[in-house]
């Protein structure tokens, strides 16, 4: 007896089909990965799709052509409502289906009470649940690197109890879905900074902490001390742009981050079913070039993200790219590229964009 289990868009080994695999072989199946939506004969087909992505999707329209209704497909790409039946969800994740041995994942907690419009957990995961899982139930024995896949961690009543358990284990922790610094409270803080939280290539030191709004950016303006505390250069801000703001918020927040010592990591909104990004038409408030004068840190492959985002912005308004942006966006990588702008000056815009003069 034999079972398939496609995973369509992973970037790590997923943790629903690692269940499944240790389910089914606690069932006497045996179990087989595939990444690419190709026939393959066997009695059960399972497949998981994390990203709601063009790419994704044509994969899933392979799968079902290959399959029809012999394949069960689920993932927060293509539907927020099925989840694991609670059999597989309890089992301890089979590494083995990808021969992998650098970290363990999973969940200490699920879901969240906070409801960010642009995110997908509460309606996936609904209320936060506090006990969801302990380290046993996904951490092997010989093993000391964890990447936590939870929610908003710090929030749960029993955060306190996790991160010292976290520490007397002497795990390597990597918060992979950050942290929620608007719940660093007093008591929160001195045990978080006993776990040794690091990247998640588990080489250094480093913690992760969300930013998605300036209402945030001023937490950890308030918070600077204890994010000093963290050492330098080992607090890293993920933060979100592209949903809801103008230039000058996503440029307030990044200047915040600069002044604090803080790590800025970059991440376009990714829309959900039903929310589309609501970028103000008046996004252009503030001078571009203080913008295209912005260093992100090392040599700034995350930072042309952000860069990239507002030259297309820029573009679809005014119909030109924005010279001093496309210098931002090959400052380091890529550089005979912007030959290429400058060598069609009809491209060009040659003054600053009018919203703002
Ligand atoms: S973004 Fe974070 S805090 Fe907001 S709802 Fe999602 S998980 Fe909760």
């Amino acid at each position: 007896m034999k079972v398939v289990l496609y995973d369509v868009d992973s970037k790590i080994p997923n943790l629903a089909l690692m269940k499944l695999s240790s389910f089914y072989r606690s069932k006497g199946y045996q179990t087989l990965l595939s990444k690419k939506p190709r026939l393959i004969p066997a009695d059960l087909y399972f497949a998981s799709v994390i990203f709601n992505s063009e790419k994704s999707l044509n994969q899933v329209e392979r799968l079902t052509e290959l399959y029809g209704d012999r394949i069960t497909i689920g993932g927060t790409g293509v539907d927020l409502k099925t989840s694991l039946a609670d059999e597989a969800e309890r089992c301890f994740p089979d590494y083995n289906l990808y021969a992998h041995t650098q970290y363990a994942l999973g969940f200490l907690t699920r879901g969240c009470n906070k409801r960010c419009a642009f995110c997908v957990v509460p309606k996936k995961e609904g209320h936060l649940r506090p006990n969801y899982s302990t380290f046993d139930d996904f951490v092997p024995k010989d093993q000391q690197n964890v990447m936590l896949l939870d929610n908003n961690l710090l929030a749960a009543p029993n955060a306190n109890d996790l991160l010292e358990e976290m520490a007397k284990r002497q795990l390597n922790v990597n918060f992979s879905q950050t942290l929620d610094i608007q719940h660093l409270t007093d008591e929160l803080y001195p045990k978080l900074k006993m776990v040794n939280s690091v990247n998640s290539r588990f080489t250094r030191k480093m913690i992760y902490f969300s930013c998605n709004t300036v209402k945030q950016a001023k937490w950890f303006n308030w918070l600077s001390d204890e994010l000093r505390g963290f050492g330098k250069g080992q607090v890293t801000a993920v933060i979100m742009f592209g949903f809801n703001t103008r230039l000058s918020q996503d440029f307030a927040i990044l200047k915040m981050m600069k002044k604090l010592g803080v790590v800025p990591f970059v991440q376009k909104y990714q829309p959900i079913s039903g929310v589309p990004a609501r970028i103000p038409e008046d996004y252009f408030d503030m001078n571009l070039d203080e913008v295209a004068e912005f260093r992100f840190r090392s040599n700034g492959q995350n930072g042309e993200k952000f860069f990239r985002y507002v030259s297309k912005l820029y573009f679809n308004r005014y119909g030109r790219y924005y010279l001093p942006i496309l210098k931002a966006i090959y400052r380091y990588n890529n550089k005979p590229r912007l030959q290429y702008y400058l060598d069609r000056p009809d491209l060009l815009s040659v003054e600053m964009y009018k919203g703002y003069l």
